[in-house]
């Protein structure tokens, strides 16, 4: 069968474009990597900014999401990993782990994978102490010393999150200014369980079976201190998953570039959401860009 449309990411951006393109009347199917829908929002402990909705968890934001395209006859196929993309052509073809796929138009919205800090112990600790996702492990830290790290939006919603089962969160950035929102920093700072260790580092996370303490390196003195701490959340930012397509135009941090319609430089092949360059990375407007991307492949397969 040849599809209308192939969306690749089971994200917001992804989600939103499945449905904009079956309301469109395109055979349209996604394909995703996880066993679960939402992407990042799946591990997202609450979000409190998108429209309508005061607060939700992202994993039942994006169940909704699913839900709905679901029930427009769209096939969503979990733990389908893309291998490689020929976008080049009239018909594109995607290999992934359980076959190929074939069709007119394909929609790349595969999102960005967390940043590691490349420390010693990170790699060796992931899973005993170290992490990247606080709603599948703040049950493990209750009670627990944690350590929250970086300064943007994700990780202080998360250290605040954390801070309901932790019996105490160090905040540790690396400056002294923060890139989250001014709403965010100061409910943080008015959370007496979060401490912040501002003008650090986090230079070695030591442990033999489990994370025992962290090393910090001060960035203004240089002095070294050992901190003791049972969990490390990692939040440093995101890098864009977007290895597999080496034909479509990237820019020097490798997100995909893309013209008003959010079409790339290849014919029938749109991107949406945080994997396209210059894009807010925020729910809403993952969503948005997938209904322009999705609405963009309808104008291509009717012209
Ligand atoms: P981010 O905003 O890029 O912040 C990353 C933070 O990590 C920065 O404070 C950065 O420090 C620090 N950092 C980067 N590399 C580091 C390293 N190697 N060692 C130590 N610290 C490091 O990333 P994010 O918080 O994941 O958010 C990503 C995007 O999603 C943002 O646009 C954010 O606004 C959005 N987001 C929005 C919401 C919301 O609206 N509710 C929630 C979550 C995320 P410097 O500041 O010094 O560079």
């Amino acid at each position: 069968m040849i599809y209308d449309l192939i969306i690749i990411g089971g994200g917001p951006a992804g989600l939103t474009a499945a449905l904009y393109g079956a309301r469109a009347g395109l055979t349209t199917i996604v394909l995703e990597k996880k066993p679960i829908n939402g992407g990042q929002i799946s591990s997202t402990s609450v979000v409190e900014n998108w429209p309508g909705t005061k607060s939700i968890s992202g994993m039942d934001l994006a169940n909704n999401m699913a839900e709905h395209v679901l029930s427009l006859g769209v096939e969503i196929k979990n733990m389908y990993e893309v291998q490689e993309a020929q976008l080049e052509g009239k018909i594109k073809k995607i290999k992934t782990n359980y076959g190929e796929f074939e069709s007119k138009t394909v929609i790349i919205a595969t999102g960005c994978s967390e940043k590691k800090i490349g420390v010693k112990g990170e790699e060796e600790l992931k899973g005993q102490g170290v992490s990247y996702c606080s709603i599948c492990d703040a049950p493990f830290t209750k009670g627990k010393t944690v350590a929250v790290i970086g300064g943007g939006n994700s990780a202080l919603e998360e250290a605040e999150y954390l801070s309901s089962f932790a019996s105490k969160v160090y905040l540790i950035h690396r400056r002294e200014e923060f890139r989250a929102d001014k709403a965010v920093i100061d409910k943080v700072k008015s959370n007496k369980k979060i401490e912040f260790l501002l003008n650090k580092t986090v230079s070695g996370i030591i442990g033999k079976k489990k994370v025992e303490s962290i090393k910090l390196k001060d960035t203004k003195s240089g002095k070294e201190e050992e901190l003791k701490v049972d969990f490390v959340f990692v939040f440093i930012g995101m890098d864009p998953n977007t290895e597999v397509f080496k034909e479509v135009k990237k820019d020097q941090n490798n997100y995909i570039l893309a013209n008003n319609n959010f079409s790339t430089n290849l014919g029938g092949v749109f991107v949406a959401g945080d994997v396209r360059s210059g894009a807010i990375k925020q729910v809403i407007v993952a969503s948005s860009d997938g209904a322009v991307a999705a609405l963009s492949a309808r104008n291509f397969i009717k012209h």
